[in-house]
Parts: C-alpha cells; sequence; structure tokens
C-alpha cells in the first residue's frame, strides 16, 4: 500500500508539513468550503499527494475518510502505538457525516459527469470496442455510445446506451450478485490476490534499476542489436508493470472489507470507490444494440463478464 498522506510510513510517524495541510483542509471543509474549492486551495498552496499529484476532491475524501487519519485500524479501533495522527476519531466522523452529506445533496452536475463505466469497464457487443461517456446533445442526457469509426479506430459507432439507467442497472446486478452467499468471500480473496499482485509488481518495479545495470554489464558481451532488443524489452517490460501497478493501486485501497450494507455504501461511495468495486468483480460489461424483439430494458441489452 502507497504511504498515506499526513505520515512518514504505513505504521506512523507524523509528516508535519503533509499533516498540516490535511489539517487546514478539514477545518475549510468544517467551514462548509466546498471539496473542490478546499483541492484549490491546497494545490495553492504547493500541497501534493504522495504520488506528487495535485489534490482532486474524491483524493481528498478519500485521503481524509482513511482510518488512519486518526490512527484506527481497519476495524476502527485505536492502533496503539500509532503516535500522534492527522485527526482525531471524533474529527474524522464529521468528516464523514459531511461526506455522506454532501453525496447525498450531490444533484448529478451534467456538464461534469463523471462516467462510472469507463477505462474499458464497458464494451459494445457488436464490434468489441470501448465505449465511452458522450451527450448526444449538449444539455442531454448523460450516454454511453461505441464512437464513430474513423482512421486507424474500427469501432461500429451503432450502439449507444442511456447513461443513468445503464449504470443503475449494472449497480443493481453487481450488488445483487454481492449478496449471494459465498460471494463477499470471494471478493475478499480477489481483493487480497491483487494487493499481493500489487506487491509483486512494485517489488519488481523497485527492482528495474538493478535489473538495467545487470544488462550494461552484459553490454560487451552482447552484439549491439541484441543489446538493443534486451534494452527494449526490459523498458517495455516496466512501462507495462507501472501500468498495470496504477490500475491495480486505483483498485486494491477499496474501502469494503467489513463493510455490512453494500447497498446503503454504494449510495453515498465516491465514483472512485464505486469504480474500484466494479473492477474488482467483474471483468467488463457488454453492452448490446437494441434489435428485434429485443427489449428496450437496459436489463436484457448488458451482458457482465464476472472475474
Ligand atoms: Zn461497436
Amino acid at each position: 500500500m502507497a504511504r498515506l498522506t499526513g505520515y512518514l510510513s504505513r505504521r506512523g510517524g507524523l509528516h508535519p508539513e503533509e499533516a498540516k495541510g490535511l489539517r487546514k483542509a478539514a477545518s475549510l471543509l468544517f467551514d462548509q468550503q466546498a471539496r473542490a474549492e478546499v483541492c484549490r486551495w491546497m494545490n495553492a498552496q504547493g500541497h501534493r499527494t504522495t504520488r506528487g499529484n495535485e489534490w482532486a476532491p474524491e483524493v481528498l475524501t478519500r485521503v481524509l475518510s482513511h482510518p488512519r487519519m486518526a490512527g484506527l485500524d481497519d476495524d476502527g479501533q485505536l492502533i496503539t502505538d500509532f503516535g500522534e495522527t492527522v485527526l482525531t476519531p471524533d474529527e474524522r466522523l464529521r468528516l464523514l457525516a459531511l461526506f455522506t452529506e454532501q453525496a447525498g445533496q450531490q444533484a448529478e452536475p451534467r456538464e461534469a459527469f463523471d462516467y462510472l463505466m469507463k477505462d474499458g469497464l464497458s464494451e459494445c457487443d457488436r464490434c468489441a470496442h470501448s465505449m465511452v461517456g458522450a451527450r448526444v446533445t449538449s444539455g442531454g442526457a448523460p450516454t454511453y455510445r461505441c464512437p464513430p469509426p474513423r482512421a486507424g479506430q474500427t469501432s461500429c459507432g451503432r450502439v449507444r446506451i442511456n447513461g443513468d439507467r445503464f449504470e443503475d442497472t449494472v449497480a443493481e446486478e453487481v450488488l445483487a450478485e454481492l449478496l449471494r452467499p459465498g460471494t463477499r468471500e470471494r471478493v475478499s480473496q480477489l481483493l487480497a490476490d491483487l494487493r499481493d499482485e500489487a506487491e509483486r509488481l512494485r517489488a519488481h518495479v523497485e527492482g528495474a534499476e538493478k535489473r538495467f545495470g545487470e544488462l550494461r554489464e552484459m553490454r560487451e558481451m552482447l552484439v549491439p542489436a541484441a543489446y538493443e532488443a534486451a534494452e527494449k524489452a526490459t523498458n517495455q517490460d516496466l512501462r507495462e508493470a507501472r501500468s498495470r501497478l496504477r490500475y491495480l493501486e486505483q483498485l486494491i485501497d477499496v474501502p469494503i472489507d467489513g463493510v455490512e450494507d453494500l447497498a446503503a455504501w454504494w449510495k453515498t461511495a465516491p465514483r472512485a470507490w464505486q469504480r474500484a468495486l466494479l473492477g474488482v468483480v467483474i471483468v467488463k460489461v457488454r453492452v448490446l444494440a437494441v434489435g428485434r424483439g429485443r427489449h428496450r430494458d437496459p436489463s436484457e441489452r448488458i451482458r457482465i463478464e464476472w472475474r
């Protein structure tokens, strides 16, 4: 797991500068400032996430909601030797309540619709191209569509589906699946596997420097073409490992361990968490065209490929 902002390591130890930024962010939130506003303030002050990125509302929510912000373990129990914490448990609870309240009020700002089923999570059943978020007319309803074909892209452009109905239907089916006996255990296992994989990839990425070093030492023994090929392959491998790791890191921190009522969790969870849960349990959703004799009901137009 990546280091949590505000702390020097996973085991605690306050990072004074980062902790200061987060505490200020919390106090701005308590003052009813919008999360986007608070992020702008943090970014302007030079605060960055542990990955060096600018703050965005979803990230800020995730970090401030983290049990470790108040020195708690995943079960909400105080970790005895954790040391100074960014927030008090009470402050964290107040923030959680605030986030839940805001999520309930969000009247779906139409222009900034955050498509849930992106990043390859949904695909056109006719041509297997990824569906993309789009609006047919400005001000129209969010829609997913197979993009029209163009040079270098063989998509069919013939399938589209209403965004809200598509997402609601997928959510319904996924939550129903998660209620079936044994599924939660299976999800925990999938998450554990993904965390293991991320751990291995992290070690692999960290070992890249060593591998390049070993390769350079072999340079004298290799013909130039072979050396170049080996270097290229090592680079490619590193790129792929990093990209997969970035993807996994979005999934593995999804806080569903121990959540009893997943349906309630889903209603208030930030999009990033919803997307992460979907990424854990499904490979993708295929969207079928509206065809002869096929009902327009979205549930009859989607095929979920479970993991
Ligand atoms: Zn298509």
